[in-house]
Formats: structure tokens, C-alpha cells, sequence
């Protein structure tokens, strides 16, 4: 919220301080050194008007602090007392332990901060203490802080139906010092805030007025007020963030120029007509949208998500004929050859009635194929040019280059997926549709993935028979296989998947170069069994895949090396072992594996996990929507985990969760949408308010709507 304001922060306090207001820099409030204002610019504090979204992260009341009697053995608890006793005592190992006893109105505690002696200064007698942790056993109850805040000295009623509210720290900041800070300038900062949104805008998303909410969140009466408080400033930031991304993509779109194409309906319809099932609706709905945008003058950037066989292929070849039909080309990518090949199998088989020949070009090709492709690609005819990366090494040149489909995005680096959006014809740049099957709510891509436009495929292609899941422990082991086994007479295939290759002495996990031999010495004996993982070559890996594909192999144990494998419909079991070690995504998308035949299909998730894991595992057990299971992945796992977040360029939050805050995300997304097709540029004036929060927030906010 601060604005870089180098001159005013530098100047030296002399003479009296003048009057406080929200642009005062914090170097003229009472308390705070050179030292201390450094310390407060590391969270952002420049300004006092900065104090007041500083905002608390925690909050503790009666209810939710544990009384000291009850702090049991193996509990994490929340507990208050006041300090009773504090000493250092060395350790055998000569590690010196802060102590401190605490005690409440129900009894006494131990605490220990093993090698911080150093708290001895910091913490006396008398003092309140808020701590977080577990309750260990050590010669009694004794808890080691996760977390604590020092609430200072005072009698036990100062602190009676108190909302304690704990404010996110940094070095050389205690978090009672902050809340000092905070709780002194209350009183005067509140008066000066104004509300930056329209009336109309808060009543329609159920909000409170901000000078409101900044009270609930730093004095609230309860922690269900400052829940309130903190509602209203998690809303507002997700909507500035709703508002910059769109309108960043409106004013990418504008700068995106294209080739407007015509929707001939010649290639397109044909392959309509001949195609052996029907468009799902949510198929339809995502052709009429890349329709649209290929015949927009603008260039397209789409994001096309859907689950693992929601049939994004098709929708890819029907935005790849249209762009042919205009005598242009288009280029589908894959991350492996395997995939490419399976690509290139799907486009001929479906548009050979057509008598259109996609041509394939992958690292593979002999120098003859190579440059039978390349001719191809060369020449101004409308091809479909499908393949790996090796589309765009530097010897490939398309002659009129209109589209660019990229499968699997997340596995392409970003400068692969510029490099083949540059080898358009005289440096034009091709429309670019990006696919990808780990499927997430709408609201949360568009905050993902601001500068794309998002196609959604919900919906499954029909007849597709449901996978089985089950999760069976260990001592279901010889029965599983035995399954396995009797599913392998039947003439069909199956996948064992493990997550490490090699036994290592830092884990007793199973491993697959160890298993394989195992069940090839073991139950699987006498079947076609192989072994498949990243650190065989290249080469191998891929003789392997295809020998499982065409049915001479009959089990690939492997690691996740088949996570975006190949289609194989008559593999119809998927055994994965130490299932807790995977991402619940992740176990989605190799059970994607199977299930894409007619026979039926099973998923085992094979071994004992503890409580949590298990729980996590009915998840799957239980669902077979890709949306659910990406959404429950978010929430164990936070974002960061499933996108790499940190290259994907995400906005940081200081208090909303775009994940936790699912239904917030939502709203303000539909709020920051509609106001922007009422007033795009943020012109008119009961949108001052707003205009100024966001130029003071977000840098960006000067160039994308011209304020100033
Ligand atoms: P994914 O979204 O995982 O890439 P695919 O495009 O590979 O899915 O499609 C999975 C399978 O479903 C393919 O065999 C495809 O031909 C088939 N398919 C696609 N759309 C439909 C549909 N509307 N009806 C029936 N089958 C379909
Ligand atoms: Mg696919």
C-alpha cells in the first residue's frame, strides 16, 4: 500500500512533528528510530496510513486458547499464562535452553526454547504469554513454542474477554512492539480513512466500509468481528487484482494483432459431419469461443484446461482446421515423442476423410523424413504440423505459421513456448491456444494466469467407464497382485508405479528398480514385465513405451515417467505404491492412465499410511473430477506446489488466499468484470476512490489505465 516516497521518508525530524496523516512517514512517530523505520519498510511500512493494513494474521480469544490443565500430551495448543519462573539450563550436548514456567487460572506449564538464551532478556516475570505448539513429554508437560508473543506485565483481568490479535513480525520487531505501535495511532489514523469503493459496489459483495473494517480486524470484539474486518480487505485486494489483470489482458489484446481468419466452415464443418460421436456442450462452447477469437483481429492467447480425457484434442483440431482452411498453418506440441505420435495418430485417423495429412516432426524423424517435413512445412500450403520441440529448432521455418498449440503446457518452459510463438511468417506472431489437465477453478486462473483468456472443458465425453478405486493396505499385498495377475490372463495390461527408482539409505521406501525384480521373481513371474524411469535413455524409454503399447509388454513398473504417457486403452490396472508420497493431482492424472478402453478399469492405491495421508487418499477413492481433486490438492498444498508458482509469476498477497478464499476470489472476479464493461478506463468520478487505491497499490495500475 506504500508508495516509494524516497525524499519525504529521508528528511530528518526537526522542529515540532506536524500533524499526523496517512502519508506521514512512520520516521516521525513516536518510538521509531532510523533502526526501527528499516525494519518496518522490510513489511511494507513506510507511511502511518500503512500501519493500519498491517494487518493481524492470527487471533486468539477464550475460546480458542486452551486452558493449561488441558494442554494434553501430543496436543498443538494455543495457551496463555503469565510467567512464574524463567531460567537457562545447558543441555548435555552444551546447547543452551531458555525455560520458563507459565501458569493460568487451571495450572502450570513448562516451556523450553532449546539454543535461544538470549529470551532472557526479553522475557520477565510477570509477563503474559501467548504460545503455540505441541505439549511434549519431558520429565512432565512441556511445550516448545512454535510461536509466541510477550503480551507484557499486568493482572489477569487487563486480559479478560480480550481478542488477542497477533500481527505478522520481522527482525528486530517483537510483535508486542507492533501492536503497540498500531494500538497507539488507532484512534487518530481511523478517522482519516476514506472509503475508496462506491456504496453500490460493498452492498452488492456483502462487504464492509473500510474505516470499519480496519477497526474489526485491529480491535475487534470478537474473533468472528475481525473476521468480518479482514473479509473486506481480502475481498478488495482480489478485486484490484481482478481489475489490473483484466484490463492488462484487454490492453495485451489490443497489442496482440493478428490475422483476422474467416470462419469458412469448410474443413471445420467436414470434420463436424464425419466425426464418430458428438461435441459435448462444454466442447462446443470452447470451439465457439477459439472461433471466435481466431476471427478476431486480435491474436489469440487461450488457456484451454480440461481433466485427463475431457477431449481437448479434438477441440485443438477443429481451431487448427479453421486456421488451414485460410491457407495458413498450425503446429500442435507435445512434451514427448510418445505423446506427439499419439497425436499425429488421433489427427490422421480423424481427418483422413477430410484428405488432410498432418505431418509429423519429432527429434526422431531420419534425415530423409526430416526433410520431407521440413519441405512440407516450407512450402505455403496449410499443413498440421504436429510434433516436440524440434518444431522449433532453428532449421524449421513454416511458411505461414497461424497457430500454435501447445499440450501440456506447464511442462514447457517459457522460452520454448516463445520460441515457437516466433516462428511466424515475417515475424508475425501466431494465435496460441495452451492446453493443460490439471483443471482449476476459473476464478483462480484468471488470477493465475492474468494475461490468458480461459476455456474450460467440464464436462466428460459420455460412455466413458468409471475407474474403480480402491486403497488396500499391505496386507492385501499377495491379493492385489494375485488381481494384477488373473487381469494379465485376460489378455489385458497393467501399470505399477512407485516413487523412487532406487532404494536409498535416507528412506525405507519401495523402490522400482528393487520391486521389479521382486515381482518378476515373484508374482508377476512369467509375464512380460519391463522397467520404465527418467534415468534410462532417452532412446530406451521409448522402445519400452512402445512395446508396452503394442501389447508385447505386459506390465511397466515405473516411476512417474508415465504420468504423461500414452494411450493405452487395453491397460486396465494402475497399481501405485507409497500413494501418500504422491500429490493428490498427481495420483489423478496417472489413474488418467487407465480407464481409456471399454473394458473396466481399476486404480490401486497399494500400502499402510497414517491418518492424514489415508484421509487424503479417500479423496481420490472418492472422486473422479479432476476440479475437486485440484482444488483439494490447493488446499493441502498451497499454490506454489502445483504451478511453481514462483516462476509463474504470481501476485503476492498480503491478505487474501485466492485458494482459501475460493467464493471471495469468485465475487470479486464478477464484481471487477462487471465494473470494468460499465466504466473500462476507470473514468468516472464516483471511481476516484478507486482509482487512487489502486495507483498507490499496484504499480502497474499507472500505465494500464492512464491515471495521473
Ligand atoms: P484429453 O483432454 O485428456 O487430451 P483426449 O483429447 O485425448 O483427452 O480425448 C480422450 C478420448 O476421448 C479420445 O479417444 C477422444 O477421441 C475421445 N473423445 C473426445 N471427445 C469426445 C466426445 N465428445 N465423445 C466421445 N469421445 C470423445
Ligand atoms: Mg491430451
Amino acid at each position: 500500500m506504500s508508495q516509494e516516497d524516497g525524499g519525504e521518508r529521508r528528511r530528518r525530524r526537526t522542529g515540532p512533528p506536524p500533524r499526523l496523516t496517512l502519508d506521514t512517514p512512520v520516521t516521525y512517530l513516536k518510538g521509531v528510530g532510523p533502526a526501527r523505520a528499516e525494519s518496518l519498510a522490510r513489511l511494507g511500512i513506510r507511511v502511518a496510513g500503512d500501519l493500519l493494513r498491517h494487518v493481524p494474521h492470527r487471533y486468539e480469544d477464550a475460546s480458542t486458547v486452551t486452558p493449561i490443565a488441558h494442554a494434553a500430551v501430543g496436543a498443538d495448543v494455543t495457551v496463555l499464562g503469565q510467567v512464574i519462573a524463567t531460567g537457562v539450563l545447558p543441555t548435555r550436548k552444551g546447547l543452551r535452553v531458555f525455560q520458563a514456567v507459565i501458569k493460568d487460572a487451571s495450572g502450570l506449564l513448562e516451556l523450553a526454547w532449546p539454543g535461544q538464551p538470549f529470551l532472557e532478556r526479553t522475557i520477565t516475570k510477570g509477563d503474559w504469554l501467548l504460545c503455540t505448539g505441541e505439549v511434549r513429554f519431558h520429565h512432565g508437560r512441556r511445550l516448545q513454542p512454535r510461536e509466541f508473543v510477550n503480551l507484557g506485565p499486568g493482572d489477569e483481568s487487563t486480559l479478560e474477554g480480550r481478542v488477542l490479535a497477533v500481527y505478522p513480525a520481522t527482525e528486530g520487531l517483537s510483535v508486542r512492539w507492533l501492536r503497540t505501535l498500531v494500538e497507539q495511532h488507532l484512534d487518530a489514523l481511523l478517522p482519516l480513512v476514506k472509503e475508496p469503493l462506491p456504496p453500490a459496489l460493498l452492498a452488492d459483495a456483502q462487504v464492509v466500509p473500510l474505516p470499519d473494517a480496519l477497526r474489526r480486524v485491529h480491535r475487534p470484539a470478537s474473533v468472528a468481528d475481525a473476521r468480518i474486518g479482514r473479509t473486506r480487505l481480502a475481498w478488495e485486494e482480489l478485486f484490484c487484482v481482478h481489475l489490473l489483470h483484466r484490463r492488462a489482458n484487454e490492453v495485451a489484446r489490443e497489442a496482440r494483432t493478428g490475422t483476422p481468419f474467416e470462419n469458412r466452415r469448410l474443413l471445420t464443418r467436414q470434420l463436424r459431419d464425419m466425426l464418430p460421436f458428438d461435441l459435448t456442450g462444454a466442447q462446443k462452447r470452447a470451439v465457439r469461443e477459439i472461433v471466435s477469437d481466431l476471427c478476431s483481429p486480435r491474436r489469440m492467447h487461450r488457456l484451454l484446461q480440461g481433466d485427463v480425457g475431457s477431449g481437448k484434442t479434438v477441440v485443438a483440431l477443429f481451431a487448427s482446421l479453421l486456421v488451414m482452411e485460410n491457407g495458413w498453418q498450425a503446429a500442435m506440441m507435445a512434451p514427448t515423442e510418445l505423446l506427439a505420435e499419439q497425436h499425429a495418430r488421433t489427427a490422421e485417423r480423424l481427418l483422413a476423410p477430410l484428405g488432410v495429412t498432418p505431418v509429423l516432426l519429432t527429434g526422431r524423424l531420419g534425415a530423409k523424413d526430416r526433410r520431407a517435413a521440413l519441405t512440407r512445412l516450407a512450402s505455403v500450403e496449410p499443413v498440421l504440423a504436429v510434433g516436440t520441440h524440434a518444431l522449433f529448432q532453428a532449421d524449421v521455418a513454416f511458411a505461414r505459421l497461424g497457430l500454435v498449440v501447445i499440450d501440456e503446457q506447464h511442462r514447457f518452459g517459457v522460452e520454448q513456448r516463445a520460441a515457437l510463438g516466433a516462428k511466424g511468417a515475417d515475424g508475425a506472431q501466431p494465435d496460441v491456444l495452451l492446453m493443460t489437465a490439471t483443471p482449476i477453478p476459473r476464478s483462480l486462473a484468471l488470477t493465475l494466469y492474468g494475461d490468458l483468456d480461459v476455456s474450460t472443458l467440464d464436462e466428460r465425453p459420455p460412455g466413458r467407464q468409471p475407474i474403480t478405486t480402491v486403497h488396500r493396505r499391505e496386507a492385501a499385498r499377495a491379493r492385489v497382485f494375485e488381481f494384477v495377475r488373473s487381469e494379465l490372463e485376460a489378455g489385458r495390461q497393467a501399470y505399477v508405479v512407485y516413487p523412487v527408482i532406487e532404494a536409498s539409505e535416507k528412506t525405507d521406501l519401495k523402490d522400482a528398480t528393487t520391486m521389479y525384480e521382486a515381482l518378476v521373481a515373484g508374482p508377476l513371474a512369467g509375464t512380460r514385465v519391463a522397467l520404465l524411469h527418467g534415468r534410462l535413455p532417452v532412446d530406451e524409454r521409448d522402445t519400452i513405451m512402445r512395446a508396452f503399447r503394442d501389447g508385447e509388454i505386459q506390465v511397466l513398473v515405473a516411476t512417474t515417467v508415465i504420468e504423461v504417457g500414452i494411450d493405452v486403452p487395453n491397460a486396465t490396472v494402475m497399481v501405485i505404491e507409497h500413494p501418500e508420497r504422491f500429490g493428490l493431482s498427481q495420483l489423478h492424472q496417472l489413474r488418467g492412465r487407465v480407464g481409456r478402453g471399454p473394458g473396466q478399469s481399476y486404480c490401486i492405491l497399494l500400502g499402510d499410511v497414517g491418518t492424514e495421508a489415508g484421509a487424503r487418499l479417500q479423496i481420490i477413492v472418492g472422486s473422479d473430477d479432476g476440479f475437486e481433486i485440484a482444488r483439494a490438492d490447493l488446499r493441502l498444498r498451497g499454490m506454489g506446489d502445483l504451478f511453481g508458482a514462483r516462476q509463474s509469476g504470481l501476485p503476492a498477497f498480503r491478505i487474501a488466499d485466492p485458494v482459501q478464499d475460493e467464493d471471495l476470489n469468485e465475487s470479486a472476479r464478477v464484481a471487477a468484470e462487471q465494473l470494468l464493461e460499465r466504466d473500462p478506463m476507470l473514468s468516472r468520478s464516483e471511481h476516484a476512490g478507486l482509482r487512487q487505491l489502486l495507483t498507490v497499490g499496484y504499480q502497474r495500475a499507472l500505465e494500464l489505465f492512464r491515471v495521473g
